[in-house]
């Protein structure tokens, strides 16, 4: 029997997550999910068909109509969000999608939606996902949980950075604003609200490099698995 296990990684915005859940996906061979790119597609989907998200029956039934799944791209080495046939990553990093999607994703049938299927992405193990509420309640029994933070200023510095990378050229106070009303929204929701799992380690990179903090959760790894499968030796 392989030796695999659930990595959940959950954090505020712009704390790193993706980047460490691909660069460890890429050092174990495992699956690597973006949850927060299922929830960026849903709401370009209900952006797109002017869904009026506090009409439930226009809510359900466009989630309907919502066919998700990610496509591995050879080129950055992740997998792609897929909407109903259309890859559509380019369109759910712009700012008009972050303004919109914690609203959304703190919608009940959203979440419903979008869990089952991250569930279902987990079950054969193997799987780094990371979201807001993967360890917590996606997989509360996910082997390995790291709950990711970093220092605001670090954080928006990263974020913008990033959309610059992309062309998008936006100033450094709409990216704060934006970063502090999605982690108050995510917070403050009462649908699985981001939490920290009691269980979670965790990882505050506002000092660290990205091989400092993969080092680390590599570490983290590495004593799980022992933990986990020293029945079997
Ligand atoms: O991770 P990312 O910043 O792309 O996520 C976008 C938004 O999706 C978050 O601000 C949050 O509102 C929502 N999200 C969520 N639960 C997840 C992943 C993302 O509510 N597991």
């Amino acid at each position: 029997m392989s030796k695999k296990i659930i990595i959940a990684i959950d954090g505020f915005s712009s704390c790193g997550k993706s980047t460490m859940a691909k660069a460890l996906a890429k050092k174990l061979n495992y699956n690597f999910i973006d949850t927060g790119a299922m929830y960026r597609a849903i709401t370009l989907y209900f952006i797109r068909n002017n869904v009026h998200l506090d009409n439930e029956t226009s809510v359900a039934t466009a989630l309907e109509n919502i066919h998700l799944h990610f496509e591995f791209n050879p080129l950055t080495e992740k997998s792609d969000i897929v909407l109903n046939d259309e890859h559509v990553e380019q369109y759910i990093r712009e700012m008009t999608i972050a303004q919109k999607v914690s609203e959304v994703a703190a919608i009940k049938a959203v979440r419903v939606f979008a869990v089952k299927q991250q569930q279902q992405m987990g079950k054969k193990k193997g799987i780094v996902m990371d979201g807001r509420d993967i360890g917590t309640v996606v997989f509360p029994h996910a082997e390995l949980k790291i709950f990711m933070t970093a220092d605001i200023a670090v954080r928006v510095k990263r974020r913008f950075m990033e959309m610059e990378g992309q062309g998008q050229h936006i100033n450094l106070e709409d990216v704060m604003h934006n970063l502090q009303m999605r982690d108050y929204i995510d917070s403050n929701r009462e649908e699985s609200p981001l939490r920290q799992a009691e269980d979670a380690r965790v990882l505050d990179n506002s000092d660290m490099t990205q091989e400092e903090q993969l080092k680390l959760a590599m570490k983290w790894v590495e004593e799980t698995l022992a933990n986990v499968y020293s029945d079997q030796k």
